[in-house]
Formats: structure tokens, C-alpha cells, sequence
């Protein structure tokens, strides 16, 4: 059956970058711990929570895009400060020990690629459930005893509409995704008595270096010219046909640190553009 595809996606944002953070949030005397920090929404992130006076401990591989963030950081009107941290989180003994005496916790690096299963190198299928579901247990697991030690915390997942559905030729990522929807829901359960909550982010599709590696390869996965493939794969799904902006997406993970956010733990936010609707 042909699916009438509807309008084509519009080549600009319907909704622009927010200019200015429309959530209120001090997090004055607060600590924030953001894995892949470097770039895309663990970048917008990371200047979100600056910009609302944390103290954030960025975390990446990437020591370039550190020191790029660094700089931003420091032109930021903003109470906060931030700290460049290069780790690499297959490295589990560090994450854990680089969580320690986190006040809030933005479990954000990932990876991807796009390959049908019986392609799909072991290797990376393993890097990838390291990265994004064993290192985010680590860094709860270390992050843990200062929270609970005073009584207050906040787990932030990034999850992905791929926490809540599965694309063909993501088995990594959509098992890594689903992973991490499940350790979100135990922390938040372990957590409760002890003021933690524990939250997933669901974007749909985020403009970011992330989205545009995978261009590529969703072509030749799926037989078709590169320029088709965010119309007709990347928001075939998605009832709003544009690309989600990383600075929405660090608003919602703000929200999530907010008191009004406070009697919300062990959900699923999405900000999917009515994807997880069908
Ligand atoms: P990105 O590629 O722009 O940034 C990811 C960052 O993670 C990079 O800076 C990278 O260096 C870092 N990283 C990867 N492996 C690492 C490792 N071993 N150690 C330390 N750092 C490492 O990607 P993004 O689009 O900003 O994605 C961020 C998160 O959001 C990911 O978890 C991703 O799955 C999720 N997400 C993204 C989208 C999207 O469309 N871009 C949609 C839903 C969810």
C-alpha cells in the first residue's frame, strides 16, 4: 500500500531555537554532571543548566569540543560555571567515580549506527550498550550516596523516541534506548524515599552531528537518495514534520530540575512531535 507522504517537511524550523530559557530554574549552589557534553543536546544542556547558576562538571570523549563549550560557557551571562572533564565512558570504574557528589545527574552520551542485524558488528552492538546503558549505571550508581545523603537528586535520562518504539537497522541503540528506560524506572522507585527522582527525555529526531552522521548510511540501508531520507524515513513517523532543536530538548531536562517538576519520577517525556501518538 502507498502512504500518501503529506507536505514535505519545511527546510526551516516552524519553531525557532529558543532565544532566551522559558523555564525557571535556580540552581544556584547546585551540581550538574552532563555526559557528552561536547555537542548537540548534551552541549545545550550543559549551557541551559550554566545559565540557570549550576555548578556543571561537563563530561566527553571529545576534548575539542570541551574546550569549544568551555569558551561558550565563559561569554554566558550566568551564575553558574562549568568544568571540562575528558573521559571516555567506556572507562566504567572512572564514570563511576567521576559521578560522585553530583547533585544532578544528565545521563546524555550516545552513538549509533544504522545497519541491518546480520551486519551489525558485535563490537560496536557491545560499545554501544556500554556507553549508553551500562556507563549511566555506573554513573547513577555513583552518583547515588551524596543524593541520598541529603535527601535530594535528579536523574536525568536522554533517552529517545527509540526508548519507547524501534526503527529497522538501530537493534544497538533501540536495546540500549529500552535498557535505559528501565534503569530510569528502577532508579526512580529506589530513589523515591530518599528525594531522588529519576526521569527519560524522549526526543524524536534532534538536529544534531548525531542525526546528520546517520544520513548516509539510513540511504543506503534503505535504497534511497540521501536528500530523501529525513522527509521519508526520519519524519515518516512524526505528526510534526520538522527537526527537533537541541536547546527544546535542554528546556524540558531544565523543567525536569524545577520544584513544580518535583512529584515527577519514572516517566517517559516526549518530545517526539506526536511520533509515540500512532
Ligand atoms: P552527538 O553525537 O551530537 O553528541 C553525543 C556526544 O556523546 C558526543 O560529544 C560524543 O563525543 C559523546 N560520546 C559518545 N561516546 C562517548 C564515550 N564513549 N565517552 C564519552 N563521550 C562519548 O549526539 P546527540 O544527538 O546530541 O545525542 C545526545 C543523546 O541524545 C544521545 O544519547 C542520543 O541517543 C540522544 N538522542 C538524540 C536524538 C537525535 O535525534 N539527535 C534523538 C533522540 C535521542
Amino acid at each position: 500500500m502507498t502512504m500518501n507522504p503529506g507536505p514535505a517537511p519545511h527546510p526551516r524550523p516552524l519553531t525557532p531555537a529558543l532565544a532566551a530559557p522559558s523555564v525557571g530554574l535556580d540552581l544556584d549552589g547546585r551540581t550538574v554532571l552532563v555526559t557528552g557534553a561536547a555537542s548537540g543536546i548534551g552541549r545545550a544542556c550543559a549551557l541551559r543548566l550554566v545559565a540557570a547558576g549550576a555548578k556543571v562538571k561537563a563530561v566527553d570523549r571529545q576534548a575539542d569540543g570541551l574546550e569549544a563549550l568551555l569558551a561558550q560557557s565563559l561569554g554566558l551571562a550566568a551564575a553558574g560555571s562549568l568544568e571540562a572533564h575528558v573521559l571516555d565512558l567506556t572507562d566504567l570504574d572512572a564514570a563511576e567515580e567521576a559521578a560522585a557528589g553530583t547533585d544532578i545527574l544528565v545521563n546524555n552520551a550516545g552513538l549509533q549506527l544504522v545497519r541491518p542485524i546480520e551486519e551489525f558488528p558485535p563490537e560496536v552492538f557491545h560499545t554501544v550498550l556500554t556507553v549508553m546503558l551500562e556507563a549511566p549505571f555506573r554513573l547513577i550508581r555513583g552518583a547515588l550516596p551524596h543524593m541520598y545523603g541529603q535527601g535530594w537528586g535528579r536523574i536525568i535520562n536522554l533517552s529517545s523516541v527509540h526508548g519507547l518504539r524501534a526503527s529497522a537497522y538501530k537493534s544497538a541503540y533501540v536495546a540500549a534506548k529500552h535498557g535505559l528506560e528501565g534503569l530510569s524506572k528502577t532508579a526512580a522507585l529506589e530513589g523515591a524515599p530518599h528525594g531522588v527522582t529519576s526521569n527519560c527525555v524522549n526526543p524524536g529526531y534532534v538536529r544534531t552531528p548525531l542525526v546528520e552522521r546517520q544520513i548516509a548510511d539510513q540511504a543506503a540501508a534503505h535504497g534511497i537518495p540521501e536528500d530523501r531520507v529525513v522527509a521519508d524515513i526520519l519524519l515518516k513517523d512524526s505528526a510534526l514534520k520538522r527537526l527537533v532543536e537541541p536547546e527544546e530538548v535542554a528546556e524540558a531536562v531544565a523543567y525536569l530540575c524545577t520544584p513544580e517538576a518535583s512529584f515527577i519520577t519514572g516517566t517517559s517525556l516526549a518530545l517526539d512531535g506526536g511520533w509515540t501518538a500512532h
